[in-house]
C-alpha cells in the first residue's frame, strides 16, 4: 500500500493506472461502516484508493473540526489489512488555494434538513468530492446511505456536471444494538450511547407501523418523536428518494431521516423504505 499526500502525485498514480479504480472518501477514524465500503471497492475494482481528510470547508463555525477524532496510525493499518492500494492524505494547503472557483450545493435540496441545520455544509462537501473524484479518476466511488442527503447531492452533481463515474450507494452498518456506526460515536459516554439508541429505535417503530399499513407521514413522525423524547431532536422528516418532502409513504421510494443530539454530540440516522 502506498501513501500519497501531494495531489499531483496522486494524479500521476491514477494516470498510470489503466485498470478500474474504486475510490472511498473518508474523514478517518475508520470503523466497520467505512470498512464495508472499502471491502466492496476492493472486490469490485482492480485498485482501491481511500482518502483520509478532515475537510475544513464542510465544518461550520463552532462545529467539531478541531476535536474531530484523528486516528491515522490505526486507519492505515485497517486500510492495509482491507487490501487498499493507495491512501491519499492531503493537507489543506495543497488541496485548497485562497481564491478559487467554488461549487455551490443546489439552493433547495442543499439547504433543507442537514443543509438547513448546517448551512453551507454541502457546499464544502461537493467542493472536496469534486476535487477528489477528478484526482482519483475513479471508475466507481463508494458512499454510505448513512449520509443519505450527501449521497443524493453527490449523485446529482455527478449527473449535472456530466462526470463519468459510478456512485455506489452502500448500506448502513450498525452495532449489535442498532446504533448506526459513526466516527462521532467516540464522543458518547455510556449513558449517551444508551440514549442514542432512540434514533434507530424510532426508525424501527416507523418501519413496523408501515408494515402494519400506516402511510400517513404526520402520524409516523409523531410516533417517532415519542421514542426520541430523551434526546434533543433537530428534525424528523420523510422524503422520497429525490429528497422531496412527502405526506404519504411511497414503498420503495421513501427515506425516513432523523437528526438529534445525545448530549453535545449530533447524530443522524435514516431508514430506506
Ligand atoms: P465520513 O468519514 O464520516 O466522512 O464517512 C465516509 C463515508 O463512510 C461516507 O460515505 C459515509 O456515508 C460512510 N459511512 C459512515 N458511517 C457509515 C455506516 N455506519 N455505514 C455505512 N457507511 C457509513
Amino acid at each position: 500500500m502506498i501513501q500519497i499526500s501531494n495531489p499531483h502525485e496522486l494524479q500521476r498514480y491514477t494516470n498510470h493506472t489503466k485498470e478500474s479504480i474504486g475510490f472511498v472518501p473518508t474523514m478517518g477514524a475508520l470503523h466497520d461502516g467505512h470498512i464495508s465500503l472499502i471491502k466492496r471497492s476492493v472486490k469490485e475494482n482492480a485498485k482501491t484508493v481511500v482518502s483520509i481528510f478532515v475537510n475544513p470547508t464542510q465544518f461550520l463555525e463552532g462545529e467539531d473540526l478541531d476535536s474531530y477524532p484523528r486516528k491515522l496510525e490505526a486507519d492505515l493499518k485497517i486500510c492495509e489489512l482491507a487490501g487498499v492500494d493507495c491512501v491519499f492524505l492531503p493537507n489543506k494547503e495543497e488541496i485548497y488555494k485562497k481564491d478559487e472557483p467554488l461549487v455551490k450545493a443546489p439552493k433547495i435540496k442543499g439547504y433543507i434538513l442537514e443543509g438547513l441545520k448546517r448551512p453551507g455544509h454541502f457546499d464544502g462537501v461537493l467542493q472536496i468530492v469534486l476535487k477528489l473524484l477528478n484526482l482519483t479518476k475513479a471508475t466507481r466511488a463508494y458512499f454510505g446511505k448513512k449520509d443519505a442527503q450527501q449521497l443524493f447531492l453527490i449523485q446529482d452533481m455527478v449527473k449535472r456536471f456530466f462526470l463519468n463515474i459510478d456512485i455506489v450507494a452502500c448500506d448502513i452498518v450498525r452495532d449489535s444494538n442498532g446504533l448506526a456506526l459513526s466516527s462521532r460515536n467516540l464522543y458518547l459516554s455510556e449513558e449517551e450511547k444508551k440514549k442514542a439508541l432512540c434514533l434507530s429505535k424510532s426508525l424501527k417503530r416507523a418501519t413496523r407501523l408501515i408494515i402494519e399499513g400506516e402511510r400517513d407521514c404526520m402520524i409516523l413522525k409523531s410516533r417517532m418523536l415519542e421514542i426520541l423524547s430523551p434526546l434533543s431532536v433537530e428534525y424528523v422528516e420523510i422524503v422520497d428518494r429525490k429528497f422531496n418532502l412527502i405526506d404519504k409513504i411511497q414503498i420503495d421510494n421513501t427515506i425516513i431521516l432523523v437528526a438529534a443530539f445525545a448530549g453535545k454530540t449530533r447524530l443522524i440516522d435514516n431508514m430506506w423504505v
